[in-house]
């Protein structure tokens, strides 16, 4: 068998290393190129979230100052009734009107400030008892209101820290004639101004106001992108809201922001936001710093994690587009060689066969023009010429015969109008078709048939021509000095699977362990074969795997270095077929 051209080989290697640099190269650019797209990912990413954030806190003081804004009065006196009828319209087709737990006025009495609560039945406000969590707001207006009587300071800022769910307003809002200038440091009249005090209903903004608002800008799909959790700014921190209960989001947040101011600013100055009052060196979006803090942590653990993940998928799949790249190419190498090598074996074929041919024509040539000379006169040589043409034409046929069978089965007819035969008769013919070939070598035939085989389906012509073959190399390759040639059948896979192992062995110098796998591919030949010119096509094996597959069967090859070589056939026992 030829090894191909020498050029063309180094020349398709050279293409394969070009192509598998070219595809390593091609893989450090897009490393390099997704590690730039993942820091310009990962800062657009920071940038929207800081951005949502910013909203959600504008969001939730609108949502405050719209409520607060539809329930103050602007008239003089104490107009509780109009406050009270306020609220019944608000809360009537009302949007977040659960909004508030209590809404009440405290009036400046003397030196203390009382507290009328809102009765919701009644739609009016009735004098209650400052509630226990109420005090620091309670003492926090009584000190304004005595510091403001004694000194005339300006109405208080923004309520402290530690007033839980409570925040206040001035009824009247600023004096008349500064409102709408609304820049100024606003002054009241009156030390004894009474106040609206708001208390946010916890529940609501737990369940419903936050929730939505937190889905709206941080939400896609049903799902929050990232866990939130609200702490207030008191030390120790109380926690208002987690998105995910006992993660720690705070502990190590990916973006942070204030919530819940008093929205003062809105109501009284018209500010929407930008350009507000700030507290803590104006850290906070427009509304200040507000008294709760809202922590945010990407789900992935954080938003460094997040875009990492992202990488790694778009690296994995980038690495698996180049794999799949290389396993084309490789495959197409494959399958290029495999077609190349088909190629040169048929080459080999063709001009084996020819080989093949041209010798028994010969022998037909030279004895036909012997028996037309002197030669013919001699009843002797006659006979001897006679039997030399009938060899040499009996082998032209059987040539013939192979190379139409190998086609044949090419297309898929390999078996004809399968029957149930025996296989012990099967073998005795074969033997006896083989007869004049293991005479003519010296070959002493050891054959074990067990009795009582079971019948198989089978092609007769087509078995016995793929046992005669088995035969025939073991006479041609394998009989050598040894001159032996064994051959059984038995029955083999108990009753479950009945069937028939046949053995053909030989004692010759075995097959090489590198040619053993490819003794059954079509037109493959042997070095030794090719060496010694022995005559034959490489069909013959080929031919005996297709045929004994196609009845269902199988073949295999044993063989170790001047071990000889043994062929081992295995057929299913016809359906229902006993002994
Ligand atoms: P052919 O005999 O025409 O070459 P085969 O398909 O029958 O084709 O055999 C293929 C090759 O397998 C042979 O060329 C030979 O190298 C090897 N081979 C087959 N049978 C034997 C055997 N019994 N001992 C050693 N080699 C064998």
């Amino acid at each position: 068998m030829k090894t191909g051209n020498p050029r063309r080989i180094t020349l398709s290697w050279l293409i394969v290393g070009g192509l598998f640099l070219l595809c390593g190269f091609l893989g450090v650019l897009q490393y390099r190129w997704i590690g730039e797209v993942s820091a310009a990912a990962r800062d657009r990413l920071r940038g929207g979230l800081q951005a949502s954030l910013f909203r959600i806190s504008q969001e939730f003081s609108s949502e405050l100052a719209n409520a607060c804004r539809a329930l103050l009065v602007p008239s003089s006196g104490i107009p509780e009734k109009d406050i009270a009828a306020n609220y019944a319209q608000w809360k009537n087709p009302g949007r977040n009107s659960q909004m508030f737990r209590h809404i009440a006025v405290a009036i400046p009495v003397k030196q203390s400030v009382e507290l009328r609560m809102l009765d919701t039945d009644k739609a009016a406000f009735v004098p209650a008892e400052w509630p226990a969590e109420w005090s620091g707001l309670q003492a926090r207006l009584e000190n304004l209101l005595n510091s403001e009587m004694r000194q005339g300071r300006s109405f208080p800022g923004p309520p402290m820290e530690d007033q839980g769910m409570t925040f206040d307003l001035p009824v009247f809002g600023p004096v008349p004639g500064t409102a709408n200038g609304g820049r100024g440091n606003l002054q009241f009249s009156r030390a004894e101004s009474p106040s609206l005090i708001f208390e946010l209903n916890p529940d609501y903004v737990r369940e419903t106001m936050l929730p939505e608002l937190l889905q709206h800008h941080l939400g896609s799909g049903g799902t929050l992108d990232y866990m939130v959790e609200i702490q207030t700014r008191q030390t120790p921190a109380k926690v208002i809201f987690q998105s995910d209960p006992g993660a720690h989001v705070a502990l190590n947040a990916d973006g942070v922001i204030g919530l819940f101011d008093t929205p003062y600013d809105q109501i009284f100055r018209g500010g929407g936001g930008r350009g507000g009052r700030e507290r803590g060196g104006g850290r906070g979006p427009g509304f200040g710093p507000g008294r709760w803090q809202l922590f945010v942590r990407h789900r992935a653990g954080s938003l460094e994690a997040a875009v990492a993940q992202a990488r790694w998928r778009n690296l994995a799949v980038t690495a698996g587009v180049l794999l799949l790249m290389m396993a084309s190419v490789g495959a197409l190498i494959t399958f290029t060689r495999r077609a190349q090598k088909l190629a040169d074996l048929q080459l080999d074929f063709v001009a084996g066969i020819s080989h093949e041919l041209r010798t028994p024509l010969t022998v037909i040539h030279t004895a036909a023009y012997n028996l037309r000379g002197k030669l013919a006169a001699n009843p002797a040589q006659v006979e001897r010429y006679g039997v030399l043409i009938q060899q040499e034409s009996g082998r032209l046929k059987d040539l013939v015969e192979q190379v139409l069978r190998f086609s044949s089965a090419a297309s898929g007819h390999v078996i004809q109008n399968p029957e149930p035969m025996s296989i012990s008769n099967a073998l005795e013919e074969t033997l006896d078709s083989a007869k004049a070939v293991l005479q003519g070598a010296g070959c002493t035939v050891e054959a074990h048939i067990d009795p009582g085989l079971p019948v198989v389906m089978g092609d007769p012509m087509a078995l016995k021509q793929a046992l005669l073959n088995l035969v025939h190399n073991a006479v041609k390759y394998g009989a050598g000095d040894s001159r032996w040639v064994g051959v059984s059948a038995s029955r083999v896979g108990g009753d479950a699977h009945p069937g028939v192992e046949i053995r053909v062995a030989d004692r010759g110098p075995g097959i090489p362990a590198d040619e053993q796998a490819h003794v059954f591919d079509p037109f493959f030949r042997g070095r030794a074969a090719q060496q010694d010119q022995i005559h034959g096509t490489g069909l013959g094996l080929h031919l005996a795997r297709k045929i004994f597959e196609a009845h269902g069967g199988s073949i295999q090859v044993k063989s170790a270095a001047q071990k000889g070589a043994e062929f081992i056939v295995r057929l299913p026992a016809a359906p229902g077929a006993a002994a």
